[in-house]
């Protein structure tokens, strides 16, 4: 077993929820140190930077996240994690990386490892970002917040990359907007309470709640272009106690996914809009408040800086390269690129047993069945999971790293 297979099955029976990865970054420390990095530690929480500088030439940022979720592992492997944790509400939760970060993580100290012992071949700086508390979109901004663009070299593109239950051994991409902004909402409804045989002494934040919740529907019915994307969702719906008691507020807690900005901003004034004016039609005492619990921008592609990834791609990887269709999920990679004004490109690295997809498979068939990130029942092959996961950030980065 490799040496970095056997940091993958550390983190992987290791797992660190999003804004506790102290041992992690511990990990990620010592093996950028080892390699001879410049390593800055504690940017934004946990998160860990380092700097390899090789001459002149162009800054590449190359990105992987680090943290775990509150999921019980239920994937049978022997290395499975049965780690349990205590989250922010105080609550001991079973937690796992079952959305693969420690692939991530493992991929790009091999990568950076790779060009460390390969200065000869390339010239410019390597800039390896660990960054904490991907899952609820706040890690990147913190590293942003924390002064991340004045403490290392500013980057020439943004490099970042992650793994998904396509075939192990493949690449996907898709150009321009690759996965969706996400915005998490809480609206607070503002009735008042009474007695529920006279309801004409209250104002009723329930029937309010559900005027909202049947409203909203309309916005990407009605509001949105048929060649525009968006979903509004209703997650959360909180209110009451007791049958004969109406209460004095409801709760809600929106997801909501737009790809264009312009309809991003359109999506949320909406919201805003029918959330007022349903209160107001329900002639609420109060106006509700409308909180942004954690959003993060869209993943953008750019064409530039993609074509240069995939030229690279195609020649290094011929045949294991594959465009894919935009998604829904949401990651704050985003943030780095849109922080610094520089291009940014995004790939997926297929981490299912490739003997699933053998002929006469159909891949999309496959891919419907087997178990995605954020399953219990998710965790990528490690090879050629793996090699391909230190290649493709390697191949990438020279794509820059003039000779
Ligand atoms: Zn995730
Ligand atoms: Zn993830």
């Amino acid at each position: 077993m490799s040496a970095l297979s056997e940091i993958y099955l550390d983190l992987h029976q290791h797992p660190e929820l999003a804004g506790a990865e102290v041992r992690t970054a511990g990990i990620v420390s010592a093996a950028l140190t080892a390699a001879g990095y410049t390593v800055t530690e504690r940017i934004g929480g946990y998160g860990v930077v380092g700097v390899l500088t090789n001459g002149d030439g162009p800054v590449v940022w190359l990105r992987a996240d680090m943290d775990a979720l509150p999921v019980r592992e239920e994937t049978g492997l022997d290395y499975a994690s049965t780690v349990t944790a205590v989250d922010a509400d105080g609550d001991t939760v079973p937690v796992a990386h079952a959305c693969g970060h420690d692939m991530h993580v493992t991929a790009l100290i091999g990568a950076a490892q790779q060009l460390a012992d390969s200065t000869a071949d390339w010239s410019g700086t390597v800039v390896a970002i660990f960054q904490p508390a991907e899952e609820d979109l706040s890690g990147a901004r913190a590293m942003v917040d924390d002064g991340l663009l004045d403490r290392v070299p500013r980057p020439s593109v943004v490099l970042g990359q992650h793994v998904a239950p396509g075939p192990a051994g493949m690449l996907f991409y898709h150009p321009g907007y690759t996965l969706s902004a996400s915005d998490a909402l809480e609206i607070t409804l503002f009735g008042r309470g009474g007695h529920g045989s006279r309801p004409e002494a209250t104002v009723d934040p329930i029937v309010m709640a559900a005027a909202v919740i049947l409203r909203l529907q309309t916005i990407v019915g009605r509001e949105v272009a048929a060649t525009d994307q968006a979903v509004v969702t209703v997650g959360v719906v909180e209110a009451g106690t007791k049958n004969n008691i109406i209460p004095e507020t409801a709760t809600l807690k929106l997801s909501v996914r737009t790809f264009d900005p312009v309809v991003r901003e359109k999506v949320l004034a909406a919201i805003d809009r029918i959330v007022r004016a349903e209160a107001a039609a329900s002639g609420a005492p109060r106006e509700p408040e409308i909180v942004t619990l954690y959003s993060g921008p869209a993943t953008y592609n750019d064409a530039g800086a993609l074509d240069t990834v995939l030229g690279a791609f195609n020649k290094q990887f011929a045949g294991r390269v594959m465009e894919i269709p935009a998604g829904t999920g949401s990651e704050d990679f985003g943030q780095f690129g849109a922080a610094a004004a520089a291009p940014a490109v995004y790939w997926f690295l297929g981490g299912a047993d490739p003997q699933l997809f053998a002929p006469p498979a159909d891949l999309f068939q496959v891919l419907a069945e087997i178990p995605s990130n954020h399953s219990p029942e998710y965790a990528p092959v490690i090879e050629p999971t793996l090699t391909m996961g230190v290649s493709a950030l390697v191949t990438a980065a020279r794509a820059w790293l003039a000779p």
